[in-house]
């Protein structure tokens, strides 16, 4: 059982404004936009990255093609040479115990040489350099060749192998060429001479012409030894330099025949990515090498739209994102305003529910809430069993105490006469009330008629020696008194109880009254 309690209560007036802006919802928003934010740019990042790597994959494979089909060029140029060479060689051994007798020698060089595009030139020198036969026109005359680096190679090597040399500027023409050559023997083996081809670098020049390449992109042939036999696109100057201190000669090809990888050319200092591959029949190297800064604009230029599509999605993301959390914000805001407001509103409502529930003057419960209290003590009271009982109390002579003192008095007295009554129904349940007019009443839930009586006894005793001045009592002692009257009932669960103990607590007090007031009855 429990007791209604009607508490006026304040609103608090927190500040309410900050309070969304820390909630789990915007914090989990705003982490789950940082997630993001952090996604889209790691993808695009690894992304890009990939791309970058596939750029510089392709670019390897390209530079090492590149390589070998020119190595595979170089090398069939040389071996149409090596092969015209060994005509050659097969033809002056024959005639070298009769002498060879240079014009037929160069007729037939001569018809040689329109064979093969490559050729500059076909020489042929005894065994002190001079030239005894050629394909060039006329025979230029004087000239000595010994001085030359593949003849005193082939004096003294007895190999039978064909030399590559470095470029040399042709005696006859001024032409620059790369020299092929052929040690020429006697029938015993002694040195009888030098049988040399000459190949245009210009041949090279105008086949390397034929790639689409960047303005800074290399394609090197080089000799073993690492010279420059053509490098395009440098100038002529670069010819004939050595490249021994490059990463290719140094590391690369020490390992591998073939490969690819990025370094500093040798040549201009300029980072390439670079394919190479080494002629397994000739003294030879190619390198082919793209431009890194070149390559790296080409693909960002590339990968411009996709990162620009990306930006935008993601700002996409973020504007999307600050509006979520803009309406989340406002949503956070506003559900706080009402709750706050019903907050305020349910305090006030309980107010206004205390207020239609209280007496304005006494403070204690007034009549609408006595019916209701005594209306449910009953209906308990028959699940339980246990009486109700209810004491009616009435001020005697009050309309002579109105009639005496004014009607501000008479509420003054009434009011006294509420708080002594109040401190006698001091159980959690009992409920004291002003039943209307100077009339009040006390219900006492489970409580016998006994009990109740000396509860009545105990209010009239104290609003007497309280003494509140009554000029016009009848009583010689000129105090405020009263007639209560009791009554008890146990409840069978009809609304006619109520009634019922209404009219014997009624009786009881016309009793009280009857008898000669200041009193109790039952
Ligand atoms: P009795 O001893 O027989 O009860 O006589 P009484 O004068 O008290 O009884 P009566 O019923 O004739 O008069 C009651 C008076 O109480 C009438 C009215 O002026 C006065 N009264 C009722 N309600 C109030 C109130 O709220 N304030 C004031 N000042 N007087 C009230
Ligand atoms: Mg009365
Ligand atoms: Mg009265």
């Amino acid at each position: 059982m429990e007791r209604r309690k009607f508490l006026i209560k304040t609103a608090d007036t927190k500040p309410e404004a900050e309070q969304p802006l820390r909630s789990p919802l915007m914090q989990s928003i705003k982490a789950f936009g940082a997630l993001l934010i952090l996604a889209v740019l790691s993808i695009n990042a690894w992304s890009l990255s990939q791309s970058w790597q596939r750029t510089v994959r392709t670019a390897e494979e390209t530079a090492i093609n590149l390589s070998l089909s020119q190595a595979r060029q170089a090398e069939d140029t040389f071996l149409q040479t090596e092969i015209t060479l060994r005509e050659l060689q097969r033809d002056v051994q024959d005639e070298i115990s009769t002498g060879v007798n240079g014009d037929s020698l160069s007729l037939i060089m001569r018809d040689l040489k329109s064979r093969l595009p490559q050729l500059h030139g076909l020489f042929y020198y005894d065994a002190n350099g001079k030239w005894i036969a050629t394909s060039a026109q006329p025979v230029p005359a004087g000239i000595n060749n010994a001085d030359r680096e593949y003849f005193s190679y082939h004096r003294n090597n007895p190999r039978n192998s064909v030399h590559i040399g470095p470029v040399i500027r042709s005696r006859s023409t001024g032409d620059l060429v790369i020299p092929v050559s052929m040690r020429v023997n006697s029938m015993g083996g002694g040195f009888e001479g030098v049988l040399l081809a000459t190949i245009k670098v210009d041949y090279f020049r105008r086949y390397y012409a034929y790639y689409e390449m960047g303005k800074r992109d290399v394609l090197v042939l080089m000799l073993a030894d690492s010279t420059v036999l053509y490098a395009r696109p440098m100038p002529d100057s670069y010819i004939g330099k050595n490249l021994s201190s490059s990463w290719l000669f140094r590391e690369m090809l020490m390992k591998s025949d073939r490969g690819s990888g990025q370094w500093s050319a040798a040549l201009d200092g300029q980072k390439r990515i670079f394919g190479f591959a080494r002629s397994d029949r000739y003294p030879l190297v190619v390198a082919a090498g793209y431009d890194r800064r070149n390559l790296i604009q080409q693909w960002m230029k590339s990968r411009v739209q996709d990162v620009t599509l990306n930006l935008a999605l993601l700002a996409g993301i973020l504007a999307m994102g600050s509006f979520i959390l803009r309406q989340v914000r406002m949503n956070l805001r506003y559900q706080a305003q009402l709750a706050q407001l019903r907050d305020e509103l349910t305090i006030l409502n309980s107010n206004l529910k205390a207020m239609a529930m209280v007496d304005g003057l006494t403070g204690l419960a007034n009549r609408r809430q006595f019916d209701v209290y005594l209306k449910e003590s009953l209906l308990r009271s028959a699940v339980s069993g246990h009486p109700v009982s209810l004491i009616m109390i009435d001020v005697d002579f009050f309309k002579r105490y109105n009639d005496v003192y004014g009607h501000v008095s008479g509420d003054e007295c009434l009011r006294l006469v509420g708080e002594i009554i109040k401190t006698l129904a001091h159980r959690f349940q009992d409920l004291c009330a002003r039943y209307g007019g100077e009339e009040f009443a006390i219900i006492l839930p489970e409580t016998a008629l006994n009990d109740a009586y000396s509860v009545a006894q105990k209010a009239v005793e104290a609003v007497r020696s309280h003494k509140i001045g009554h000029a016009a009592s009848d009583f010689p002692a000129k105090v405020v008194t009263i007639s209560a009257g009791c009554a008890a009932l146990t409840g069978s669960g009809n609304d006619a109880d109520i009634q019922q103990l209404l009219t014997q607590a009624d009786a009881a007090l016309y009793q009280a009254k009857h008898k000669g007031r200041d009193q109790a009855s039952l």
